[in-house]
């Protein structure tokens, strides 16, 4: 609950929308990369959703300034929109978005949030059995992808610079998942 309600409160408040629908808005938004998480690992698109709420709201009992169903279906698009600052993420491909954002998140199919989240694998640790299949084993630290990490980065490279670094090395990055066999 503590992701930008200073933005979305006086928004909601200045629009009156409809108590269900601002829910629904708080759900959404709260999140700060569930716009695009969903979009790509759900294949909800963020339209079609937006569409969804605001027909939700329109249906409903309107208060006495609220707002049109096209306004509605404005704000709730604008805050589903990427933040606006903008690395070196957004220049690479759809599909090393969805890598990066992933690795960056933990919204993964690593074993840790399949485990956690989905009891989907029979334990958080890596196969090689040293620690939990985190980005950051996979990326610094895990023994059996030394050969295919040497491969990308002979040198030593901080876990920040990996995930957030220049388009080159978010490529990397990208690069190395895809040889490593890895589905993230
Ligand atoms: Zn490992």
């Amino acid at each position: 609950m503590q992701a930008r309600w200073w933005l979305i409160r006086p928004m909601q408040d200045r629009l009156n929308l409809p108590q269900r629908l601002r829910r629904k808005v708080w759900e959404v938004a709260d999140a700060p990369e569930a716009p695009r998480f969903l979009r790509y690992n759900l294949g909800i698109p963020g339209n079609e959703r937006a569409d969804e709420l605001a027909k939700e709201g329109a249906v409903e009992d309107q208060p006495e300034n609220s707002v049109s169903f096209s306004e509605q279906k404005t704000i709730i698009k604008a805050l589903m929109r990427p933040r606006t600052n903008r690395d070196d993420y957004h220049t690479t491909s759809r599909e090393q978005q969805v890598n990066l954002i992933r690795l960056r998140t933990g919204h993964n199919r690593l074993n840790p949030h399949m485990n956690r989240k989905f009891k989907l694998a029979p334990s958080p640790t890596c196969a090689c059995g040293q620690e939990d299949q985190t980005a950051e084993h996979i990326l610094q630290r895990c023994p059996s992808l030394d050969e295919e990490r040497k491969e990308v980065w002979p040198s030593p490279t901080p876990l920040q610079t990996k995930l957030y670094g220049s388009r080159q090395e978010l490529e990397k990055t990208t690069t190395f998942i895809t040889s490593a066999g890895l589905i993230v």
